[in-house]
């Protein structure tokens, strides 16, 4: 699919992640005003929740738009996505006859302040790539056993925390936590030293699904209402200590930062690949009707306080072993519902060469490799690092965009215990 052109000059540059194309679905403030819905097209945000409000954008069983998260859109399913998406191509498509009313909800991106996106439901971080599940295991277990017998069978995954998810540009306190080093004879309670990032594409989950009722993986396709990058800040050091046998914890419960912009499905379709050969034939249930991952170029840069970024690692979203549709249908497998703002984490996104790792982990080889940044070599997020992962796809002579997903590391509380 090519370019379509939009009246909104900026968004069509080639350069641009927000084309007509892409209309991601963000939460924004400016100046005094409350945050609202809008959609990001070219260097502008479209005031979506005023135009609704004058009567401009219809939609069935509306309004809803009028409240400051996507929500209850992403309940409305398919249809209503669809309707959404054409109807904000066809007032921002040049040669727009609706052009003069439009307009004037259009605000400056650069001047305005950007939410969390959705209400996260609730959050689950699956362990699916691949070639970053054979490296920590390694690491951690030696490469003999470095994927678990059930690894090829099972998009395994754990239970996050939705009150931890953070949107982009929200500061991440480095944490305290219980560790236990091998020269160490009993654990301590210490700020981490191996604070962590892990890049990730996070599914946004719009259409429900009834307890009781597993859902297969056409099915659960049909229910992502989009996609956001996420980074999933681990510490190390903790994890190591507390994570057999139920997984991470308080590893993982820090923080976990989002982009801005969650990008509806159906910017993506032109994007769609199959998931790699299978090692181990899967069960039926987890087969795949048609190609669910997609073709996102990501990368990761580091900024160390005062100093200049570097890219760390470049990767792709087409790396996962498992997708997401086959992540959310065995997510329903025991009957567990799905609620609409769950949120399903891909699990670190590494490649297969040294300089397509998805965690500072992995980049360092457990810190025992560090690696060259400006001014200085990492293992691990030092206090003040600020880290950006950014995404695109890349059409014909334009990008879908996500928005940068950023986190800067501040030193951990001097005493968390301090009253
Ligand atoms: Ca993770």
């Amino acid at each position: 699919m090519p370019l379509i052109r939009s009246w909104v000059e900026s968004a069509n540059g080639e350069g641009c992640p927000f084309p007509l194309n892409n209309l991601p679905c963000g939460v924004f403030s400016a100046g005094v005003a409350e945050p609202r819905c809008g959609v990001a097209i070219g260097d502008m945000i479209l005031d979506v929740a005023g135009l609704e409000a004058a009567g401009l954008l219809v939609l069935e069983g509306g309004p809803l738009l009028d409240v400051p998260f996507w929500n209850e859109v992403m309940a409305a399913g398919p249809m209503v996505w669809a309707a959404l998406r054409a109807r904000l191509v066809e007032l921002l498509a040049e040669g727009a006859a609706e052009r003069g009313a439009v307009a004037r909800w259009l605000v400056p991106m650069a001047g305005a302040e950007l939410h969390l996106p959705f209400l996260v439901s609730e959050y689950t971080d699956f362990y699916a790539g691949r070639h970053h599940a054979f490296n920590v295991g390694t690491m951690f277990r030696g490469a003999e056993n470095a994927l678990p017998p059930n690894w090829l069978h099972i998009p395994i995954g754990y239970n996050g925390r939705a009150s931890s998810v953070v949107v982009s540009g929200t500061d991440v306190r480095r944490p305290w936590g219980q560790v236990k080093g091998p020269q160490d004879e009993a654990p301590r309670f210490a700020p981490s030293t191996r604070f962590d990032i892990e890049l990730e594409m996070g599914a946004v989950v719009g259409l429900p699904s009834e307890h009781g009722q597993p859902v297969t993986v056409a099915e659960a396709d049909d229910m992502i209402f989009g996609y956001v990058l996420l980074n999933d800040w681990s510490a190390r050091d903790i994890q190591a200590w507390e994570y057999q046998p139920l997984g991470p914890f308080q590893a993982k419960a820090t923080a976990t930062t989002l982009s801005p912009w969650i990008v509806m499905k159906a910017a993506l379709e032109p994007f769609r690949v199959a998931i790699p050969a299978r090692e181990k034939p899967l069960l039926p249930y987890l087969h795949e009707p048609r190609p669910m991952l997609y073709d996102i170029a990501l990368e990761v840069g580091l900024v160390p306080e005062g100093g200049c970024e570097t890219v760390i690692s470049r990767t792709n979203y087409r790396e996962m072993y498992y997708s997401a549709a086959q992540q959310l249908a065995h997510h329903t497998t025991s009957g567990c519902a799905m609620n609409t703002g769950d949120l399903l984490g891909s699990g670190t996104i590494s490649g297969p060469e040294k300089a397509s790792r998805g965690s500072l982990l992995e980049l360092s080889w457990g810190g025992g490799e560090p690696f060259a940044i400006d001014g200085g070599t990492r293992s691990f997020i030092e206090d003040n690092d600020t880290l950006i992962l950014r995404g695109a796809a890349r059409g014909e002579g334009y990008l879908i965009g996500f928005g940068d997903c950023i986190g800067k590391v501040i030193p951990a509380l001097a005493d968390p215990y301090a009253r």
